[in-house]
């Protein structure tokens, strides 16, 4: 019989796959049978709860607005009210077994609505969540709304069905039963999610790629499923089989970027972004390995973030060539938003809250990954993502984890770089010095002394140089070991040595030198103290829009001031301040300190970039470093009308890598975006030094993927 073969065919597997967890945490089965009201925020629930051992007693917690009810043979005491510490309110129950069993039934119902809340308070800020919430637009409950009964930390199974109004349809983990959905591998949640759906669906050799939307829209939804095949198909290739039946895209009723196990609930302006397919959907496919496939050991800190963002969005960025800017972006943000103040070690991070704690969390997590791919190299690398996948799928991990995976197949002791990467605070500074070129009998001999200038103790790095050389078409990479604050770098060329560059593809974490980074809005958004100067001369209707921008952006940034330009004679002090309006009286000032940018300003048109546009209907953000006041980013925003003004107020804080933007109409479309070009950095320098001559471009870098056609 074809049921029972496949019944005893996936015993088997999860025997070999999961017997360790087993032995580690007790596992909880909840059959569960839910009839949703969603006018009313109600549900009614009756769970069969399955326990990993007999047992007369169990203790649970439940949503203080549930009221269960025992089956018979079993008695109920509330023992305690819960109010703060969880999401929720919550009660406290024993069940009491009149006969010793591993099995007990209970029925509640009752209502839960929470409101939704924003997440973050940065600028860019318009994420929502809730700790559950039964609408009749649409359902969210998880486990943080106790919606059914948590017994002790320990990881589950489940069988849900529902009853739901007509039209509407039931999403949560793993495989689809008829009117429901049930996952046998040990999960840390169960997701409840519901609304009228139009429902998409494609089989595919790895798993079904499913499409929740609000309403019809048959051509994305058919982009979404080839999608999904595609990144279900890399990312198996590349790491493991992946861990589920389905993957599916939920449209959420409101804005949210979920990754849950075997689905991504993702807000309806989310999802008709055009870059999403690109950039978060794979990242939250990828989730299904890392972090819903192999947990996360939060206390020890969340290694997850870092692994996704490396193996999707810079990967997916590899692949086309772009590695090298992504890890500038990358240090760029770090730089812009990291003070002192902010720094944590790695094994401190939870999660996001800000933008300080994502260019740690994610950007030096990810960078971490970087150096350690380089130094094991590919192959090895990827066979120890491959381990730490299998040996962890459905466990909780931490980074110990990841160093034992890495070590097994590199056979290398790498406790060190995971000490110092993992557990130190803050980032390496470089300063090259000392650049001699002398001819010696062989041809010349360079050297050069790099010395670490951040505070504190040295950090052990591989520090890649490239020299380019006279007469060669690709340059000659050396890797210098710093043990120490000092290293001496003595080399033996064969031909001239025209210039030197040093981590000139940012492989490595470090603090950027101020010249290697290129004025950006990230600057502006990422600044502590900002000012906005208002124009006093501006038309009222231009005034007041830019005065509601300020006002909406000094909510969200407490350190943000606002000022008229009437009231100022020049420039304030301060790290960053932005001009608003072509009508800004220190206008002139913005352009003083411009000054040789690829950036005029005529009567009826604007040169920027090498491209020209015409100035009405178009908007200008620029920004520049104050060369008269070092350390002082400026921005400069000049809306075409009132209406694209709180357009561009949600908009700038998505651009925050790029230096100069233009905008087109009251819509306020983005048709320009670029940073402008650095001259040469402390860090790559011609030979000798001054000697105007163009930087080569380096050899594309191969992507971790490139193993997988070898
Ligand atoms: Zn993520």
């Amino acid at each position: 019989m074809p049921y029972a073969k496949t019944r005893s065919g996936l015993f088997g597997l999860a025997l070999a796959l999961f017997c360790q967890v087993c032995l580690a945490r007790p596992i909880v089965h909840h059959d569960l049978q839910v009839s949703l009201r969603p006018s009313g925020g109600a549900l009614a629930v009756q769970d069969t709860i399955t326990l990993p051992e007999r047992t007369s007693a169990v203790e649970f917690l439940l949503h203080a607005n549930l009221e269960p009810e025992p089956a018979p043979g079993v008695t109920l005491t509330p023992i305690e009210y819960i109010e703060k510490g969880f999401p929720v309110p919550v009660r406290r129950y024993r069940a009491r077994l009149a006969t010793p069993g591993n099995r007990f039934g209970l029925r509640y119902e009752g209502v839960i609505r929470h409101s939704l809340e924003q997440i973050s308070k940065d600028y860019a800020g318009d994420l929502s969540q809730t700790p559950g919430l039964i609408l009749p637009e649409g359902v969210f409950l998880s486990a943080a709304s106790h919606w059914f009964p948590i017994i002790g930390n320990e990881r589950l199974t489940f069988s849900l069905r529902s009853t739901l109004p007509e039209g509407w349809r039931l999403v949560s983990q793993g495989r689809a039963l008829d009117g429901g959905w049930e996952e046998q591998s040990p999960q840390d949640d169960i997701y409840l999610v519901a609304a009228p759906y139009r429902v998409y669906r494609r089989p595919g050799p790895i798993a079904e790629a499913l499409v929740y939307l609000r309403d019809a829209d048959e051509p994305m939804a058919q982009r979404y499923l080839e999608a999904t095949e595609r990144y279900l198909d890399l990312y198996s290739r590349l790491l493991g089989p992946y861990p589920y039946a389905k993957f599916a895209l939920v449209e959420n009723f409101w804005e949210s970027g979920y990754g849950m196990p075997s689905f991504t609930l993702l807000g309806p302006t989310v999802i008709r972004l055009p870059f999403i397919i690109h950039t978060s959907y794979p990242h939250e496919i990828l989730h299904n390995w890392w972090g819903n496939g192999v947990y996360v050991d939060y206390a020890s800190g969340n290694w997850s973030e870092g692994l996704t963002s490396y193996l999707a969005d810079h990967l997916l960025r590899e692949q086309r060539g772009k590695g090298a800017d992504y890890r500038r972006a990358t240090l760029q943000r770090y730089a812009d938003s990291v003070g002192q103040q902010e720094e944590f070690p790695l094994t401190a991070f939870r999660g996001r809250h800000g933008q300080a704690s994502q260019a740690i969390g994610y950007g030096k997590t990810m960078m971490f990954f970087h150096m350690l791919r380089r130094q094991l190299g590919d192959r090895v690398f990827l066979e120890g993502l491959r381990r730490f996948y299998r040996d962890n799928l459905f466990r909780s991990a931490g980074f110990g984890d990841l160093r034992q995976a890495f070590e097994a197949v590199s056979e290398q002791d790498l406790s060190g770089q995971f000490r110092q990467w993992t557990t130190r605070t803050g980032a390496p500074a470089l300063q090259l010095g000392e650049v001699r070129v002398e001819e010696a009998p062989a041809g010349f001999r360079l050297s050069a002394v790099l010395r670490q200038t951040q505070p504190g103790p040295a950090f052990r790095l591989q520090v890649p140089v490239l020299i380019q050389l006279d007469q060669k078409p690709l340059p000659l990479r050396h890797t210098l070991i710093m043990t120490g604050k000092q290293a001496r770098l003595e080399l033996d060329l064969g031909a001239r040595p025209l210039r030197i560059k040093v981590d000139p593809q940012f492989e490595l974490f470090r603090r950027l030198d101020p010249s290697e980074i290129p004025s950006s809005l990230g600057q502006l958004f990422g600044s502590e103290e900002v000012v906005i100067v208002l124009p006093e001369g501006a038309p009222p209707e231009l005034k007041s829009a830019y005065r509601k921008l300020a006002e909406g952006w000094a909510r969200r940034a407490p350190g943000l001031k606002i000022l008229w330009d009437r009231q100022l004679d020049g420039l304030p002090p301060g790290r960053a301040i932005w001009l608003f309006g072509m009508e800004n009286r220190l206008r002139g000032r913005f352009l003083e300190a411009a000054a040789g940018k690829p950036f005029s300003l005529g009567e009826d048109e604007m040169k920027i970039g090498g491209r020209t546009f015409p100035r009405t209907g178009h908007s200008l953000v620029l920004t520049s470093a104050n060369p008269a006041a070092p350390g002082q980013t400026l921005g400069w925003l000049a809306a075409h009308s009132a209406a694209a003004i709180p357009r561009l107020g949600r908009k700038l804080p998505h651009y925050q890598k790029y230096s100069y933007l233009v905008f087109a109409g009251d819509e306020a479309g983005n048709i320009l975006k670029s940073r402008w070009p650095l001259a040469d950095s402390a860090l790559n320098i011609t030979l000798p030094a001054g000697v105007g001559r163009p930087d080569l471009e380096l050899p594309r870098q191969p992507a971790l993927t490139d193993i997988l056609s070898n």
